[in-house]
């Protein structure tokens, strides 16, 4: 180990472990990443891995399109898999609001994916794998070639490529603070050890939050939110059915392997500490049922198995910060994945690393 770096980043979740990799195969620099817990014990160790390529903007369905093709080829350029199964995908969203996605979809055709618009009758009878009744106001956006992979895998490959690059990481060694002086980032102090450096990048998911509070942001970049996830039995034939949003619900869905289906939820949260474990109430696993069983009514309590949930932090926009913060110099934050930061973790890494580059 040295004690003196380029670059430390704080956080071994998806935008950590990926912008280490980037930094390490793109430039010369050396680099730290310093991780508090496991790697992929926050946010990314909790995400369901959806792929999807339709947003709510058309920054993000360029990011999401971009990212794809890294998910696509993944193992050729990393080394490892990632666990890409593209088990189609579809958004159920109001047919009032197709107007406005018009140039979403556009976007997404001219990168070349095949992406339709069907209507509830037609996905009806297509997913009749799920048996799931859709009002005819609705309509169904179909991506053929989206679905999920495996955040761990992924974070564990990034890292691995990384360090074979000659990266240095460190488990269970939590950044204490950012030393600056005269404005300028100069070291991180962890429990293990400090570190000199002229560049920290902030990649520490809700605890970013923290960070910004304790160097004197008083408006909050970011708000935490709570993901609960719910496994259940699926009754049905036909695995592995299609990945799911359903906008109207707020609801989204896949397969999990083993006749088990994983259905989740976004719950705003008002007390939510990073250190506490998350865990989910009956209160919340009864909601989540609830609303599940309006999309398709085989899904009942009975077939219940377990649940869990995450923290993530979301950005007001929820298209995630990478940004230098002018008041500190040096200080890369790389943070707020909305829930959605999995599938758009490879773009955010290479842009952060170019402005790393261009610094
Ligand atoms: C339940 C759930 C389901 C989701 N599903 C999806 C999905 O299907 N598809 C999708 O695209 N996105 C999904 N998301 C969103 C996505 O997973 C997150 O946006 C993304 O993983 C955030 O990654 P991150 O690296 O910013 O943060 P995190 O994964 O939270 O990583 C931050 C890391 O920093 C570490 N850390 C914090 N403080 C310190 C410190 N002081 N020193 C050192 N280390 C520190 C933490 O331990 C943590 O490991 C989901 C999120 C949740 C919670």
């Amino acid at each position: 180990m040295r004690n003196k770096y380029d670059v430390v980043i704080i956080g071994g979740g998806i935008f950590g472990t990926a912008m280490f990799y980037y930094l390490l195969k793109y430039t010369s620099k050396k680099a730290l990443l310093l991780e508090k817990r496991r790697i992929c014990s926050g946010a990314t160790g909790s995400s369901g891995g959806f792929i999807r390529l339709l947003h709510s903007s058309l920054n993000l369905c360029d990011l999401s399109t971009k990212s794809f093709d890294e998910f696509n080829q993944f193992e050729k350029k990393i080394g490892m898999p990632c666990g890409l199964v593209k088990t189609g995908f579809f958004t159920i969203d109001s047919y009032k609001n197709l107007p406005a996605i018009e140039d979403h979809l556009q976007l997404i055709k001219n990168r070349g994916f095949q992406i339709e618009c069907l209507t509830s009758r037609e996905a009806a009878r297509r997913f009749n794998c799920l048996e799931m009744p859709i009002d005819d106001d609705k309509v169904v956006i179909y991506e053929k070639d989206s679905g999920y992979a495996d955040p761990i895998r992924t974070c564990k490959a990034y890292l691995s490529a990384g360090v074979s690059l000659g990266g240095d990481v460190l488990e269970n060694v939590e950044v204490q603070s950012i030393v600056t002086k005269n404005g300028k980032v100069i070291g991180v102090k962890s429990s293990y050890s400090s570190f000199e450096t002229p560049c920290a990048i902030l990649a520490a998911g809700v605890g970013t939050y923290d960070f910004l509070k304790i160097l004197g942001y008083k408006e909050p970049k970011f708000i935490k939110k709570i993901i609960q996830i719910g496994f259940y039995k699926y009754p049905l034939n036909n695995l592995p059915f299609p990945t799911f949003l359903d906008k109207t619900l707020g609801l989204y869905g896949r397969d999990y392997g083993d006749n088990r289906c994983l259905l989740g939820l976004t719950e705003e949260s008002e007390q939510i500490n990073d250190d506490q474990e998350p865990h989910l109430s009956m209160k919340v696993a009864r909601k989540l049922t609830n609303v599940a069983s309006k999309f398709a009514p085989w899904i009942t309590a009975k077939c219940w198995i377990e649940g869990r949930c995450g923290i993530d932090a979301y950005t007001k926009n929820c298209e995630g910060i990478v940004e230098f913060l002018p008041e500190v110099k040096g200080l890369l934050v790389c943070s707020g994945g909305s829930g959605i930061g999995f599938k758009l973790a490879p773009e955010y890494a290479k842009y952060a690393i170019s402005k790393i580059e261009n610094y």
